[in-house]
């Protein structure tokens, strides 16, 4: 059997489709053409989807799959998947699975057998780490640190030790918290700071923590706004 025939016979397939991140421009013909031809869309905003359809052209139905509804919503889609309908699960921004609620389906689509093929696009974690200028042959990926203070100093004490490129995702109204909690565990140690991949104001920032935060400084009193993807030195 090839690897692109359906594990189970008449069943349909799950594809998961890497988008954009920012730039329309930034997707690919085999992305294009699966979201053309597959049954149905599953997208964790509907609304952003649908600007990037608009933009190709493309009329495929749509339905909805975001955090609070995708344990109710995933046995409908994997029956529709056996039903012979070939689906395809997008998030708001580049891989879903990675930090998005994409791993729920696809968990459930492995325990039932399903065919999945995975269709890549951009990563944030991937696009952020690459240009931050910092070694990228081996890193970890801790996704949100988490909302509060305790949370964050908890995982980044965790990460004192660690040798390895460490790449974060981070809200635009957490960052200047942050990078004093960065330099109170990890010690001023070189980062760079990515915002607005692949968009108008992209902007990567690099340096100590300290030069990172006197960019901040220099900006105020503009708050920080847009997407942010922090990447943090190893331990020497
Ligand atoms: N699945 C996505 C991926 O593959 O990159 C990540 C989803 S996660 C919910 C969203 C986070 O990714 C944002 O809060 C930000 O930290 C990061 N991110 C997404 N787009 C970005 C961009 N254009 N520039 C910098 N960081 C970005």
């Amino acid at each position: 059997m090839s690897s692109n025939e359906p594990l189970i016979k008449d069943c349909g397939t799950l594809y998961i489709v890497g988008t954009p991140i920012g730039n329309l421009k930034d997707v690919s013909f085999r992305v294009l053409r699966t979201l053309k031809e597959v049954d149905l869309i599953a997208a964790e905003d509907t609304r952003h989807t649908r600007k990037l359809l608009s933009h190709y052209d493309i009329h495929t139905p749509l339905t909805s799959f975001y955090e609070y509804n995708q344990e109710k919503k995933a046995p409908y889609l994997i029956k529709k998947i056996r039903e012979g309908a070939n689906i395809a699960l997008v998030s708001k921004a580049g891989m879903p699975g990675i930090s998005d609620p994409g791993y729920h389906l696809i968990k459930k689509a492995v325990e039932a057998d399903i065919q999945i093929i995975p269709v890549p696009g951009p990563c944030a974690l991937v696009v952020a780490l690459v240009a931050s200028g910092l070694p990228a042959d081996r890193f970890v990926f801790e996704g949100f640190l988490g909302r509060t203070r305790k949370e964050r100093i908890n995982k980044l004490k965790t990460l004192s030790e660690e040798k390895r490129t460490i790449v974060i995702y981070e809200s635009p109204h957490r960052i200047l918290k942050i990078l004093p909690e960065i330099k109170q565990t990890l010690g001023d140690r070189r980062i760079a700071l990515a915002r607005e991949l692949t968009k108008k104001f992209e902007e990567i920032m690099r340096g100590r923590v300290s030069d990172v935060e006197k960019i901040f400084d220099q900006k105020k009193p503009q708050k920080p706004r847009g997407e942010f993807t922090l990447i943090i030195e190893g331990a020497k």
